[in-house]
């Protein structure tokens, strides 16, 4: 997606440990027109798969499911929480993720109410690194015997792991860009 190529070259920064920060547009800030346009694109790739549900995982990934579930005619969000509330319910399913960002352990869930053997999933998130999210993700999808429409990812960082990962799962996994490599000096080369 050019557009977003565009805002990379533009405006992203490198961290260290090979993160790259897009807090201007898509992680802090967000820029509600490129998210639309996300969840446009998303809707071109996926529509045929007639997913009746997007499931992510909080927190960056609940705004871009949100743009992305207004294209296919409003259908629910669910998001994967990652910390125990008084008001989450106690059934629910789980799945250990390892967070790439934040170098942590973290036991993902979601309501056993929202997600069941009738949904057809498509799963969302904002980076596909090492896979470690969408794996979990996919997990929780199996546990509810819920069918995977596929799986979404803005930027997929593809010297990394995470795509032949769940590739190799079988499931269909689409990226609006498509990284190949950062250099010392920050220089981002796309696929
Ligand atoms: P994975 O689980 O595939 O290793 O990493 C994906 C998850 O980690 C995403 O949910 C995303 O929030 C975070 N992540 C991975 N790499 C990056 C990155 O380069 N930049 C940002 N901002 N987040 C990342």
């Amino acid at each position: 997606m050019k557009l977003l190529q565009d805002r990379i070259q533009k405006q992203g920064k490198i961290l260290k440990g090979n993160v790259l920060k897009v807090d201007m547009f898509l992680n802090h800030q967000i820029d509600t027109k490129l998210l639309d346009e996300i969840g446009k694109e998303f809707y071109k790739l996926f529509k045929d798969k007639k997913p009746n549900k997007i499931l992510t995982i909080e927190s960056s990934g609940i705004a871009i499911a949100v743009a992305c579930a207004r294209y296919f005619d409003f259908i629910p969000v669910v998001f994967a929480k990652k910390f125990t509330a008084t008001n989450l319910s106690k059934d629910v399913y789980s799945s250990l993720e390892h967070s790439y960002t934040k170098n942590d352990d973290y036991n993902i869930q979601v309501s056993k109410e929202y997600l069941n053997e009738n949904d057809n999933v498509l799963i969302i998130d904002d980076f596909l690194a090492n896979g470690e999210a969408m794996s979990s993700l996919i997990d929780i999808c199996k546990q509810a015997n819920s069918q995977i429409a596929g799986c979404g990812v803005v930027i997929c960082k593809t010297y990394q792991n995470g795509e032949n990962r769940i590739k190799d799962l079988g499931y269909d996994v689409k990226s609006l860009t498509r990284i190949r490599k950062i250099d010392e000096k920050g220089n981002i080369e796309f696929d």
